[in-house]
């Protein structure tokens, strides 16, 4: 009982292939850009040698036959290439398609040429595509030896019609041997490739958070800051920034240690994390023990979230037995866009750091607007 019910993980893995399929749920848009790419590579290697070739069979007399075979591959590669330059970057429907097609034709090319141009030898050329085709686009596994499978079974059936025996022996036989071959070099590097588009994506997530808050990190936020630029530069837009700080921080550590002081962080990210969604910010961790947030929405009302980001972190009554508040609390600095230097955000920046220096100045648990 035991063995079948091993046996028969076993081959659902083979079928199914679970593991690839969430990786390819995980990383569909890396995915899809990759496949993107080698479509338009392959389109405008397969127009460009096609193109040759039809070139040649009309000036070398040893490949006048060719004639026929090459010009209508030529203008298929040549369609290809025009879809997978145009539509095939808009919507993944087309790409699907196109890539299918591109397949296809390579496929018919060389089975045209193996059984119909090569009557007196073996279909060498069918049995490169066949080896190296599966390998090149990213997709679900049983797609791929489905698609593969019908078209080694097309190949042997027209063979086995229209060749003689001495040949479709061989033919047949390398056929399915490639296939095998095939199917197995594409799970190899499937796998390497999977491996590479998944760490990439963890490396860039992680690039971009904070280890200990998993709030935006300042890479993040800095980032978000270019986006801003331009609607920096409009007289209508309006966005403003929040400096938090929280107060007698090195006093907490001193207090309870740096590891509560690590809690304390978390605990505020958190806080933090639901103001952002309630009032659509952008929060990143700045630095230390400094926070900051950013809000491109004109309607929003600066003091009311300053204030707001204050009285959630003074209401949490997070003990701070050396505080005067008696409880954690912090200090918040904002500017807005549309006061002196705001266009800029360093500017910006400097100006809701000075708001808070006078937030602390004035006895901190506070919110103080810059230039009011
Ligand atoms: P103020 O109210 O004027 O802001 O006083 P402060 O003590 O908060 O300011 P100061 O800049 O003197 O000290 C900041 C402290 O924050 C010092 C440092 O130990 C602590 N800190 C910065 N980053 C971390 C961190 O990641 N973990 C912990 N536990 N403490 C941190
Ligand atoms: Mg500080
Ligand atoms: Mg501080």
């Amino acid at each position: 009982m035991r063995f079948v019910k091993i046996a028969r993980q076993y081959l659902r893995r083979f079928l199914f292939c679970d593991e690839f399929c969430s990786f390819l749920a995980r990383n569909r848009d890396a995915v899809n850009k990759e496949n993107l790419i080698m479509l338009r590579k392959l389109s405008v290697l397969g127009a460009g040698l096609m193109g040759v070739m039809t070139l040649f069979a009309f000036l070398f007399p040893y490949l006048y036959r060719m004639q026929t075979l090459y010009p209508p591959y030529f203008i298929a590669y040549a369609l290809i290439c025009a879809i997978a330059f145009t539509k095939a970057g808009k919507r993944r429907a087309y790409q699907m398609a196109t890539a299918c097609a591109i397949v296809l034709v390579t496929a018919a090319f060389g089975m045209h040429l193996g059984i119909f141009y090569t009557r007196n030898g073996n279909a060498n050329l069918y049995m490169v595509f066949l080896i190296i085709m599966p390998m090149l686009f990213i997709t679900t596994p049983l797609f791929t030896r489905l698609f593969a499978f019908a078209v080694c079974a097309v190949f042997s059936v027209l063979t086995l019609l229209f060749k003689d025996v001495a040949h479709y022996e061989i033919d047949i036989t390398n056929c399915w041997v490639c296939y095998v071959i095939s199917m197995v070099g594409t799970h190899m590097i499937n796998t390497v490739r999977m491996e590479n588009i998944d760490a990439r994506r963890r490396l860039y997530g992680e690039a971009l958070i904070d280890g200990l808050t998993q709030l935006n990190n300042r890479r993040a936020f800095t980032a978000y800051m270019e986006t801003l630029h331009p609607k920096l530069l409009t007289d209508a837009a309006r966005v403003t920034v929040y400096m938090i700080d929280i107060d007698i921080f090195k006093i907490f550590n001193d207090t309870y240690g740096h590891v509560e002081g690590d809690r304390c962080l978390v605990e505020l990210g958190d806080i933090f994390r639901s103001l952002s969604s309630r009032y659509g910010l952008f929060i990143a961790r700045y630095g230390g023990e400094e926070f900051i947030a950013v809000s491109a929405d004109a309607a929003l009302d600066a003091e009311a979230v300053g204030q707001a980001i204050v009285d959630e972190v003074f209401d949490k009554r997070m003990s701070f037995a050396t505080s005067p508040y008696g409880r954690v609390t912090v200090s918040v600095g904002c500017a807005d866009s549309r006061a002196r230097g705001g266009n800029n955000d360093f500017d910006l920046i400097n100006n809701a750091d000075v708001a808070l220096y006078r937030a602390k100045e004035r006895g901190r648990n506070r919110f103080c607007m810059f230039g009011v």
